[in-house]
C-alpha cells in the first residue's frame, strides 16, 4: 500500500480529529471510561491481524492471536470473582453488553421457559438483548437509590412461581451506580422455594472494583452468581471497547459446538474476535496487580467523596451510593453538560470519578457551576 498516500486535506482531517479527541478527553467526566492508560509497549502488535477466533480455551487453526493471554485475563477475573476452581470459563468480549447477552443466552439454554426479572434501572441494552433472545421478562421497580426493590421482586416472582427464575442483577447501575444484593435475592428464591434459577451479574460498571473494596458487595460466584460480565474499557482502561464474561464451565459445555472450519469450538457470540483487547487488559492487570488495582479503586472513592463534599459546599443536594464513584447532583446548565459530557435523566446528572479524574478537575467543574449560578441569579 506504500505507493499510495493520503491527500493533504485528508491528512489535515486526521490531525484535526486528533486535536478534537484530545480536547474532549480532557473534559470528560460523565461516562465511566478510564483515560490514564499508556500502552505504547503494545503498539507493535497493531501491525498484525490478531484474531482469537472461536473458544479461547480450545486452540484454533488460526494462530495469529493472543489466546494464552486471553485465558490469563479470564483466569484473573474468575479468581477475583471467587469462581469454583474447576468450574469456570469465559472470554474477552467486545464490551459489557456482549457479556450480558452471553449470560442471558446461557440462562435461556438452561431454562428455555424461564422468566427474566430485572430492575427499571437496568442498562438500556438489556431490553434489546431480551428481544433478540425472545425471552419473557418483567421489569421490577427500584428504590430511590436505584437498587432493585426486593419486595416488588418477591411479590412478582411469587405470582410466577411455576416458571424458572432468571435474574439480571445490576452491580452498579448506569445512572446512580446502585448495586443489587445477590445474597438478598438468593434469600427470596429460597423463601419462595424456587428450584430452577439463574443469576447473571451485570458488573459492566463496578464489577471489576467491587471485588477490591471493603465491605465487599454481594455480587460474585461465591454469593450465588452464575455468570458475571464486566467492561474492560471502564475501570481497567482500553483504547478499544472490550469486556470480560465469566461463566460456569459446566453451563458453557451445554452450548458448545465444535466447528471444523476454525478447528475450535463455537462458544462465543461473534466469530472473529478482537485479539488486541486481551493484551490491553492483561498489561494493566499484570502491571498493577491486585494491590495496584485496590489502590486505584481507593483513589476513585476518595475523589468521589471529595466531589460530593464540594458540591454540597456550594449548596447542591449531591449524593452517592455507599462505596460508589458516581456522584449524583441536579442537572447543571446545558453549556456545562456539553463541555464535561454529562448525561442527565429526570433532571439529575452525575459525574463518574474514574481513576484519571483529579481533585483539580472537580474544583474546575464546581467553579464553573458556581459561576453559571451567579450569572443566572444576576439582575438583568
Ligand atoms: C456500560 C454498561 C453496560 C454496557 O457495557 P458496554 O461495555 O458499553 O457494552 C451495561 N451495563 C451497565 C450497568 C453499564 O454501566
Amino acid at each position: 500500500m506504500s505507493k499510495y498516500s493520503l491527500s493533504t486535506n485528508e491528512e489535515q482531517l486526521l490531525a484535526q480529529l486528533l486535536e478534537e479527541v484530545k480536547l474532549n478527553t480532557r473534559y470528560f467526566m460523565g461516562y465511566p471510561v478510564s483515560k490514564d492508560f499508556s500502552y505504547a509497549e503494545l503498539m507493535p502488535f497493531m501491525e498484525y491481524p490478531m484474531n482469537n477466533l472461536g473458544d479461547p480455551f480450545v486452540p484454533s487453526t488460526y494462530a495469529v492471536g493472543s489466546r494464552e493471554i486471553e485465558k490469563e485475563v479470564v483466569r484473573f477475573f474468575a479468581e477475583l470473582f471467587r469462581a469454583q476452581a474447576d468450574d469456570w470459563w469465559g472470554y474477552v468480549t467486545n464490551g459489557g453488553s456482549e457479556g450480558n447477552l452471553y449470560g442471558l443466552y446461557l440462562a435461556r439454554e438452561l431454562h428455555p421457559k424461564g422468566m427474566v426479572y430485572y430492575s427499571e434501572a437496568t442498562h438500556y441494552s438489556v431490553q434489546k438483548n431480551l428481544h433478540l433472545l425472545n425471552m419473557s421478562n418483567i421489569v421490577i421497580s427500584t428504590q430511590d437509590n436505584g437498587e432493585i426493590d426486593y419486595e416488588d421482586l418477591e411479590n412478582t416472582i411469587r405470582m410466577n412461581r411455576h416458571m424458572p427464575v432468571i435474574i439480571m442483577a445490576n452491580i452498579g447501575t448506569t445512572m446512580t451506580e446502585a448495586r443489587d444484593d445477590i445474597s438478598k435475592i438468593r434469600q427470596i428464591l429460597k423463601k419462595l422455594a424456587i428450584k430452577h434459577y439463574y443469576i447473571h451479574a451485570d458488573g459492566a460498571l463496578s464489577g471489576s472494583y467491587s471485588a477490591l473494596i471493603e465491605p465487599r458487595p454481594a455480587f460474585d460466584f461465591a454469593d450465588g452468581a452464575d455468570s458475571i460480565a464486566i467492561s474492560g474499557h471502564k475501570f481497567i482502561g482500553s483504547p478499544i471497547p472490550c469486556g470480560v464474561v465469566v461463566a460456569k464451565k459446566s453451563n458453557r459445555d451445554r452450548i458448545a459446538r465444535s466447528v471444523a472450519y476454525i478447528g475450535s469450538m463455537d462458544t462465543t457470540i461473534s466469530g472473529s474476535r478482537n485479539g488486541h483487547s486481551p493484551l490491553f487488559l492483561w498489561y494493566t492487570i499484570k502491571k498493577l496487580g491486585v494491590k495496584g488495582l485496590k489502590e486505584r479503586a481507593r483513589h476513585c472513592l476518595e475523589v468521589a467523596a471529595y466531589a460530593e463534599q464540594q458540591f454540597k459546599a456550594i449548596g447542591l443536594p449531591a449524593w452517592r451510593n455507599p462505596n460508589s464513584i458516581t456522584v449524583n447532583f441536579p442537572e447543571p446548565d446545558i453549556r456545562i453538560r456539553q463541555k464535561w459530557q454529562l448525561a442527565a435523566e429526570n433532571s439529575w446528572s452525575h459525574i463518574i470519578c474514574m481513576p484519571n479524574i483529579s481533585k483539580n478537575q472537580i474544583d474546575e467543574l464546581v467553579a464553573e457551576i458556581t459561576a453559571v449560578k451567579k450569572q443566572s441569579l444576576a439582575p438583568v
